[in-house]
């Protein structure tokens, strides 16, 4: 019977003048976030938003995110956050199948211009029924006539009564939207359970810490279960400081690193990427920053070998890469703390959960022989209800407990396990099975390729050829027939790139993974 929101109460209640967010110039203490959020809750619950109602959240990493979060749960509602790129279909798509009453979104500015067509889905969905929106500018009239501003709300809420509402452990607190390289988006939905279990895991993955608090740097979008699990629900159960940065860009990203005292960072693999470009030229003391930074996580895709060494070697940090999906609150497995990285492992599986590999054919559960590859089932504490409303996707997905996961791993003696590929990212070629990600480590190792992706495209004979999409390093003068003719050496016949294609960027979702569907 404990609510997601009590992360914030209970840390209010310890530490009320602690530092809880930082946004440029201002800074928010817990005190004063969670009275911005009863504010809101107190105002949501006067315009009918009680248990199991669904409020659809469209916001940039900005305080209101947090604020709002913490405001749903605690009018009993269930938080539904929508990625801030959608565009008008997709919202109203999304408002539709979640059942969503009301929608808070983002304006939308020249600088940040996210959350811009959240109106017009709005507008083209019949059920849901009030629409707010959030302005960058506290103070802005709203620029939308008949539909009030964030602050206007929450103005409101001031003169009235907090609600006071129980919920279940297995009630929906938040329904993530899963990240849409796999088909038509579903909601999974995360239990109040669920996600408490997940954030409260962060003292024994990480060592956080409540008595000597990390200050986090927020660059992970908090509408995916990353940046919303591991940075923002991390930081308010164990009262450390959420720095945020709207949007990711590298300069900004360590300019804020350095100022703030940055000492927990969590990024995906194409952050860490881009915060190496940019370190030689961007003027900052590395050596101050690495000597502050005392956590490094990644995750979301798997962090390429040459990145991972990199990065430790100029931050003098393990980065500990942690797996799992938006189905398990996301954490499922984790580096060991304080133990030399496995470099191209996510880690042992984390405590109380419970990891295993199974028959990668669908409606198949039984475990594969020890040695072999077989695809992750989890179960736990953090593994959602289900998928809203798809009775059979769930049924597909869970089965006694077990989520399966659809990623394809291998594990060592010691339970370190090792993703190989997705189930469907599979390349046969001519019978043989190619995973992807081999060949893509194999091809960011040439001294010339800066990024690499692998797909299948249609083969007459061989059913699929291999082909490499890949982003060269400035200024390279290599071509493809040599890639193709460097990749021959260095691989067996069946796997080598046989067609090669360079690019000067790749369509990437918000979280860093590539959209290779796009390819
Ligand atoms: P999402 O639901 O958006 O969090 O996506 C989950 C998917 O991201 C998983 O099924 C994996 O395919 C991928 N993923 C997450 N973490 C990792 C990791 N550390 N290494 C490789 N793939 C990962």
């Amino acid at each position: 019977m404990t609510n997601l929101a009590s992360l914030l109460t209970d840390t209010a209640d310890r530490h009320p003048e602690r530092t809880a967010i930082v946004i440029g110039d201002m800074r928010l203490t817990y005190a004063q976030l969670n009275q911005y959020s009863d504010f809101l809750a107190a105002a949501l619950a006067a315009r009918g938003v009680g248990p199991g109602d669904k409020v659809a959240l469209t916001c940039p990493n900005l305080p209101y995110f947090t604020i709002a979060y913490y405001a749903i749960l605690k009018a009993g509602g269930t938080v539904v956050p929508l990625n801030v790129l959608l565009k008008g279909r997709e919202v109203a798509y999304h408002l539709a199948d979640s059942d969503a009453k009301v929608h808070l979104c983002f304006e939308g500015t020249d600088d940040l211009p996210m959350g811009r067509e959240g109106l017009a889905g709005f507008e083209a969905t019949d059920g849901c029924e009030h629409f707010v929106v959030i302005t960058a500018d506290l103070n802005a009239a709203s620029p939308f006539e008949g539909h009030p501003t964030l602050m206007q709300v929450i103005g409101e809420g001031m003169s009235a009564p907090v609600p006071a509402v129980e919920v279940a452990d297995d009630d929906t607190a938040v329904i993530l939207y899963t990240s849409g390289t796999t088909g038509q988006p579903k909601g999974a939905e995360l239990t109040h359970a669920n996600m408490r279990s997940n954030a409260l895991t962060s003292d024994r993955l990480f060592g956080a810490d409540a008595d000597n608090p990390d200050t986090y740097l927020c660059v992970l979008p908090l509408f995916h279960s990353f940046g919303q699990t591991v940075i923002q629900n991390s930081a308010v159960a164990f009262g450390g400081t959420i720095v945020m940065l709207p949007r990711f860009e590298a300069e900004a990203a360590l300019q804020l690193m350095a100022k703030e005292q940055i000492t927990f960072f969590a990024g995906v693999p194409t952050m860490y990427w881009g915060l190496l470009g940019v370190l030689d030229d961007s003027g900052v003391d590395v050596q101050a920053l690495a000597e502050r930074l005392r956590v490094a996580v990644s995750g979301g895709a798997a962090l390429p070998v040459e990145v991972h060494r990199e990065f430790e070697r100029r931050f003098g940090v393990t980065i500990l890469e942690g797996y799992g999906l938006s189905e398990t609150s996301p954490v499922a497995s984790f580096s060991k703390f304080g133990e030399p990285a496995r470099v191209g492992s996510i880690g042992p599986v984390i405590p109380d959960v419970e990891m295993k590999l199974i028959s990668p054919q669908p409606g198949e559960w039984s475990e594969v022989a020890a040695g072999e590859v077989g695809e992750i089932a989890i179960k736990g504490p953090n593994v959602m209800k289900g998928y809203y409303k798809r009775p059979e996707a769930t049924a597909e997905a869970i089965k006694d407990g077990w989520f399966r996961t659809g990623d394809l791993a291998r594990v060592d003696d010691d339970g370190w396990y090792y993703i190989v590929d997705r189930t469907k990212d599979l390349i046969i070629r001519g019978g043989y099975n190619v995973y992807p990600r081999e060949i893509e480590e194999v091809l960011l190792t040439h001294p010339d390729v800066s990024l690499a992706a692998v797909i299948g495209v249609p083969h007459d004979t061989h059913g699929e050829e291999i082909k490499a999409v890949v982003i060269k390093n400035p200024g390279s003068a290599l071509t493809e027939d040599e890639l193709v003719a460097w990749g021959k050496e260095q691989m067996a016949a069946y796997k080598y790139p046989r067609i090669v294609e360079f690019r000067d960027s790749l369509p990437m979702t918000a979280t860093g993974k590539i959209l290779k569907r796009e390819l």
